[in-house]
């Protein structure tokens, strides 16, 4: 089997890491990085950290507005998708990349196959959730994280080529927190105490690029009870730059402001942190994983088994209920197995390998 894989940004870069290392062992891959994220710190870092394949391909698209990114990502990996022969294209997650891989393989005939497929925060101004949508359907295998998955693809009308595998981002938390905590010296670079500190994320368009969601934010922060460590996403930092309000938090004591860090760094301060608050999708469930409460700073998720289960809190960027949910922090006895216990690539390939062998070459049968 011959596999076109398109990734782009940090979060696709970790689940990369499973999967891509899986399919290798008996099959081939072309590797295409878009170019959406392009820095040390949030691309190359992850390929030298976690053994992701150096890409095959590098599109370069670089940063551009929403549309404008898929344009550029689409004219490239065309060109790449209809020179390389591939059986199936696969894409992660809900970004950019994501879209304009699913748009160009469907402009092209390519079968296509989404790993987090069926995830809904059913919050259609999130442009994560309508790249979701869009690419589910019209993906040909739809390889979903959890059972809620299948049901919202279900709802959807999408029961064909759905496979429950587990998620790969939790394959590779889970192998690498037992590295993280022997190999990564964070928190003592940042000299913060196990337990006695919090790990705050937070890049999201919808939190960072309007002026009063980034002033509520920043209200959040200044009013944390206990110090935080807070690795600052470009975004961020850029929109906080902008409203003048970087050098301000930079001077709080309490507030650790950090570039964004390796996976190893942020894995340990994660394992170590005594709450989470992020608006990521990925640390959401990188805290359910590790153990650690989760207050998550939006109104919805699509990890809503986190926040039944009592893990996780959704407070948006109200710092009321921020304080009020930090005061009564104690995680719930139950942690039960959500994400496929760290088996998840090995489901994803053989799902894949099923759908490819399934498949009647055309002008081939009777
Ligand atoms: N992450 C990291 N360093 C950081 C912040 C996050 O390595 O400073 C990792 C995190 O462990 C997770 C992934 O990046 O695996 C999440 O990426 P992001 O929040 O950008 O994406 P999302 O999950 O929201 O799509």
């Amino acid at each position: 089997m011959r596999v076109l894989t398109l990734v782009g940004n940090r979060p696709q870069f970790v689940k990369a890491a499973a999967v891509s290392r899986v399919l290798r062992e008996r099959h081939q891959e072309v590797l295409v990085h878009s170019g959406q994220h392009y820095d040390d710190e949030l691309s190359a870092v992850f390929f030298r950290e976690l053994g992701v394949p150096s890409p095959d391909r590098e599109l370069e698209v670089g940063s551009a507005p929403d549309g404008e990114q898929i344009g550029r990502i689409m004219h490239a990996f065309e060109a790449v998708a209809a020179h390389e022969r591939c059986d199936i294209a696969l894409v992660y997650g809900d970004t950019n990349t994501t879209v304009a891989g699913a748009l160009s393989c469907a402009r092209l005939g390519i079968p296509l196959a989404h790993i987090e497929a069926g995830m809904r925060s059913f919050d259609h101004a999130m442009p994560e959730e309508r790249n979701r949508v869009m690419t589910d359907h019209l993906s040909d295998v739809l390889l979903c994280s959890t059972e809620v998955a299948v049901a919202n693809l279900e709802r959807e009308g999408i029961s064909d080529g759905v496979e429950l595998v587990g998620d790969v981002m939790a394959d590779v938390a889970l192998a690498m927190a037992p590295v993280a905590s022997q190999r990564s010296d964070a928190p003592e670079r940042l000299g913060v105490e196990p337990r006695g500190y919090l790990l705050v994320t937070a890049h999201r368009a919808g939190n960072v690029d309007d002026p009063e969601a980034l002033r509520m934010l920043v209200g959040v922060l200044v009013a944390l009870p206990l110090p935080a460590v807070f690795p600052v996403h470009p975004r961020t930092r850029e929109r906080l730059a902008d409203a003048g309000m970087l050098s301000e938090l930079g001077r709080r004591e309490s507030l650790i402001l950090t570039e964004p860090l390796g996976y190893l760094d942020f894995l340990a301060l994660l394992q170590g942190a005594a709450a989470v608050l992020t608006d990521s999708g990925g640390v959401q469930k990188e805290a359910y994983l590790a153990g650690v409460p989760c207050l998550t700073l939006r109104d919805t998720t699509e990890w809503t088994e986190t926040v039944d289960l009592g893990w996780n809190r959704l407070v948006g960027l109200d710092r009321d209920l921020v304080l009020e949910a930090l005061g009564a922090i104690d995680p719930p006895a139950a942690r039960p197995e959500l994400y496929g216990g760290g088996r998840a690539a090995h489901a994803v390939v053989a799902a894949l390998e099923r759908w490819v062998g399934r498949r009647v070459p055309i002008g081939a049968g009777p």
